[in-house]
């Protein structure tokens, strides 16, 4: 996201040791959460919408869709101008305004998630775009499906999503936005294939239908933030520890689970190549 502390990777030892007393990456669900959303939807694929992003991927050495996920992340070293360009497409603040979404007030020109995924997705299943062109709207479409589940993403302005909302967790220092993309799930130390069985494990979000996305990117993102706004998400206390990632963590790995299987059944809908009635 925008506010990321997030340092390219520097080479001299110095260089090293400074990035290591640097806050932890305040920058959307850690790469092992996108990582994970991609993987929960890749196991729910159909056969056309899997073939064709195995086609795009291939076109990467070593691409899957699981290590692109947290491409959008990266950008701002990898490629500062397009960094710069969608800095604003992973997240839409309008929780002060009871989480209803009002595009002219928070999406001026579409640079939000909501419009940002809705136009990747267009751009991901227009065949008269080059390959190329769609494996970038696929990296944007994984990872912006991702983000728009972070209850952050959605949340309050004033804050900048938590992130300047400063506060100790099991007595270190963080804050809000970051303790929900990644902070409660380190103390679990999963790697990702356990991580993924842990979410397969839970119980099936219900309610998952074929997306139209006009309609549905703006409620997922309604959806995201009444969770950003439930009481207690904000803690009384500013410090926090096992009881919060109790009490939150189950919440943001639903969120996790969910965006997977929503992002499943919008790559399906999207690369499916059979003929459409309308
Ligand atoms: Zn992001």
């Amino acid at each position: 996201m925008k506010f990321s502390t997030r340092v390219p990777v520097l080479f001299s030892g110095l260089a090293l040791a400074v990035t290591a007393l640097l806050p932890a990456p305040a920058s959307a669900w850690g790469a092992q959460g996108h990582r994970l959303v991609a993987r929960i939807a890749e196991t729910r694929l159909d056969p056309a919408a899997k073939a064709e992003v195995q086609r795009l991927l291939a076109t990467e050495p070593g691409a899957t869709l699981a290590s692109i996920a947290p491409w959008a992340d990266q950008l701002r070293a990898e490629d500062p101008d397009l960094g710069k360009r969608s800095a604003g497409w992973h997240y839409v603040n309008m929780a002060e305004d009871g989480c209803a979404y009002d595009p002219p007030k928070h999406c001026r020109d579409g640079d939000c998630v909501i419009e940002a995924l809705k136009a990747q997705s267009a751009r991901l299943a227009d065949r008269g775009l080059s390959d190329a062109e769609r494996l970038q709207a696929l990296k944007f479409v994984v990872h912006l499906a991702g983000d728009l589940h972070q209850p952050m993403h959605a949340g309050y302005g004033h804050d900048k999503g938590g992130n300047t909302y400063q506060l100790q967790f099991n007595e270190r220092g963080t804050n809000l936005h970051s303790l929900w993309d990644s902070g409660m799930f380190y103390a679990l130390q999963l790697d990702d294939d356990p991580f993924l069985q842990r979410l397969q494990a839970l119980p099936a979000p219900a309610g998952i239908v074929a997306p139209q996305l006009q309609r549905d990117a703006a409620r997922w993102a309604e959806q995201s933030c009444r969770i950003a706004t439930r009481e207690g998400v904000y803690p009384a206390n500013r410090k926090v520890g096992q009881a919060y990632a109790d009490t939150w963590r189950p919440v943001a790995e639903a969120q996790l689970r969910l965006a997977g299987e929503r992002l499943a059944t919008l790559l399906n809908e999207l690369l499916d190549t059979a003929p459409k009635q309308h």
